[in-house]
């Protein structure tokens, strides 16, 4: 069958006018909408944060109601990523909520960490602590480690102000900042030793 291209634009036309009347009827849930129901974002807060999973440091809106994880998306204002995520960005709903295996719906992500965990020497479970605490007990090691392994000079007799005994890592969820300032602080502590786990 020829078809003049009259007709391809009847036909097409026909098709679209078709389509139009399903939705509208009601028989399609692609234009649904309860009047009554919420709109998802609808009565949230909006907090910025950083993404989470590499040092380009992309920026996220996130909406947060009742001290929960409603929706997270890029943030158009921020001079690094302009609104754009990569994939694993644009997935950072799930540090909160994840998909029930069984049941297919979203439910909390209880192995999310949330606190400090330290283990203690001997011990076969973390313990949770606060952030003050943990910020103090990091604080007391180095102190106490750097005091005994300390040394002025080496073998040789040559200056050398080091101890051999702290290390640091990196890590690629740090922003170049941060890197900065733990290369700094290693430096100061007198660490000759740091390493980053994004070089592999
Ligand atoms: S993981 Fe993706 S969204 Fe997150 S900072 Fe890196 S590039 Fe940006």
């Amino acid at each position: 069958m020829e078809l003049s291209r009259r007709s391809l634009l009847k036909a097409s036309a026909a098709a679209l006018a078709g389509s139009i009347a399903y939705e509208l009827s009601g028989q399609s849930t692609a234009f649904a909408m309860d009047p009554l129901g919420e709109w998802k974002l609808e009565g949230t807060e909006e907090r910025s944060t950083i993404c989470c999973y590499c040092s380009c440091g992309c920026s996220l809106v996130c909406s947060v109601r009742g001290g929960r994880l409603i929706g997270v998306e890029g943030d158009p204002d921020h001079f690094v990523s302009e609104g754009g995520l990569c994939p694993k960005g644009a997935a950072e709903f799930q540090t909160d909520y994840i998909v029930d295996p069984e049941t297919h719906e979203l439910v909390e992500n209880e192995a999310r960490i949330t606190t400090p965990l330290v283990r203690r020497p001997g011990s076969d479970h973390w313990e949770q602590i606060s952030w003050d605490r943990a910020v103090d007990e990091i604080a007391r090691h180095i102190k106490d480690t750097r005091d005994e392994t300390f040394e002025t000079t080496n073998d040789q007799g040559v200056t050398v102000n080091r101890t051999q005994a702290i290390g640091f890592l990196g890590g690629s969820g740090m922003t170049c900042e941060e890197q900065h300032f733990i290369n700094k602080f290693a430096r100061m502590v007198g660490s000759i030793t740091l390493d980053n786990q994004a070089r592999v």
